[in-house]
This record gives C-alpha cells, sequence and structure tokens, in this order.
C-alpha cells in the first residue's frame, strides 16, 4: 500500500488542492489526516468536505477540537483563538459533529497517527525533542507514528540503545528500528520554506519520502484578509513561519 500522510490543512485550499493535485501521478491507495483540518484560514467547510471525500483515515487536531468546541483554547496564542472563534462562527452543526468525532489516535496496520504525541494525546503536547519522543516510543505498538502539530517536519529513530532525531529526508526503514515522523504542514508550513509539506509511505517498499508542493499563496492570503481574520496568518504563508 502506498499512504499519503498529511496534517495540519488550517482552512487553506489552495494548498489542500494543490496536494491532492500532485499526488494524482503518484498512485496513493489511501490518505492518512494527522489532524487540524481548520483553524487559521479561510476555507474551513470546502477543506473538511474534501477531506471526507477522499475517505482520509483522520485524527483530531487541537484547532478541530477547538472548533468544535470540545476544547477550550485558553493556551492558544491571540491570533488562533480568533481564528477558532472565527471558524466556530463559519461552520455547521453538521461540521462541528465531524470535528468533534475525530479520535485522537488512528491506526492503521503498521502505523500509528497522532497530532501532538501518544503521551496523553488529549494534551495536544508537541514533539519537541527526545525525551518527548522516548514518551510516544514507550506507548507505541505500531513501527511508525506519524505527527503533526509543530509544522515543521523531522524524524525520530529508535534504536536498541537511543532515540536520534533527524531532519527532514527520504527513508529507507529498516528492520528493528521504529520512527516517529513528523509530516509537516500542508496548509501553514513553519520552516522557512512556504510550499505545503507530506510524506509518502510506501509499505511494501519500506520507504518515506518527503514531498513538498507549490501552490497559489496570495489567493490563499486575499482570502484571509477578506474575511477579517488576523493579518498576521496571511503574511506567515509567505514566509513559512
Ligand atoms: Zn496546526
Amino acid at each position: 500500500m502506498r499512504y499519503a500522510v498529511f496534517s495540519d490543512v488550517h482552512a487553506n485550499l489552495e494548498a489542500f488542492e494543490a496536494v491532492l493535485g500532485a499526488l494524482k501521478t503518484l498512485a496513493i491507495d489511501k490518505y492518512l489526516f494527522v489532524g487540524d483540518i481548520v483553524g487559521y484560514g479561510a476555507d474551513p467547510r470546502e477543506c473538511v468536505a474534501l477531506l471526507k471525500q477522499i475517505g482520509a483515515l483522520s485524527v483530531a487536531g487541537n484547532h478541530d477540537w477547538a472548533a468544535a468546541r470540545l476544547l477550550e483554547p485558553d493556551d492558544f496564542t491571540e491570533n488562533a483563538q480568533e481564528a477558532v472563534l472565527w471558524t466556530w462562527e463559519h461552520i455547521t452543526d453538521a461540521e462541528k459533529t465531524f470535528l468533534s468525532g475525530l479520535p485522537l489516535v488512528g491506526e492503521q496496520g503498521d502505523i500509528c497517527c497522532v497530532h501532538g504525541t501518544l503521551f496523553h494525546p488529549e494534551e495536544f503536547d508537541y514533539m519537541t525533542d527526545g525525551y518527548k519522543a522516548m514518551g510516544t516510543f514507550d506507548r507505541l505498538k505500531q513501527k511508525i507514528c506519524f505527527v503533526g502539530h509543530l509544522h515543521r517536519p523531522g524524524i525520530f529513530v529508535e534504536t536498541e540503545e537511543r532515540v536520534v532525531f533527524k531532519p527532514a529526508q527520504d527513508l529507507a526503514l529498516q528492520a528493528g528500528k521504529r520512527y516517529i515522523i513528523n509530516v509537516g504542514s500542508v496548509g501553514q508550513p513553519r520552516d522557512a520554506d512556504q510550499r505545503a509539506c507530506l510524506c509518502v509511505y510506501d509499505d511494501a517498499a519500506s520507504t518515506v519520502e518527503f514531498r513538498r508542493v507549490a501552490y497559489d499563496v496570495a489567493s490563499a492570503q486575499k482570502k484571509i484578509l477578506a474575511a477579517g481574520l488576523p493579518a498576521y496568518l496571511a503574511e506567515r504563508l509567505i514566509l513559512g513561519e
């Protein structure tokens, strides 16, 4: 099976459509979505519809649960809180029900998906270092755990002795090792590269490839400004931060 694994679309329809377009030639069998379909961008309804249409196995991000009022966004930044409120006002009850029904953890074969970490996934902690990675490896039953939330792609590898961080790079998975892979963000990358980011995992070949896809950033920015969302949410798309 070939899986497209992606995260943090954040209501950026231009980025989401560009990614799905780019994946058309890559013989994808199944889509895995690692959370945050809404929040920050101007097209939450269209992005939820597209996510349902492709039949992705999906888990909840903190923005998904906040927009459905399952989570109080107390520790969100001011811009993020404004975006949560705006999203709440612009999606339907049916979409809120869909978002609140997203599970925290998804499992498929040798894959586990969680937005933040497997240690109390409902707290949406960030996979920032080896200690966080160890906490997730301790709870991981599969070979690979795909995560998002940081909006920066990267890899933690667990060998018999230790956990090692590697920058995002194409991987040939090795027997006896396990992996936590941050797939980056489709709709709001924060690694100084404005292009949408995602991974393709081929379980027969045992490979993970990172992909970057250029999209129409200017259109996404215009929509954010026209919607009355904070201007910084438009600015940061071009900066990749
Ligand atoms: Zn996010």
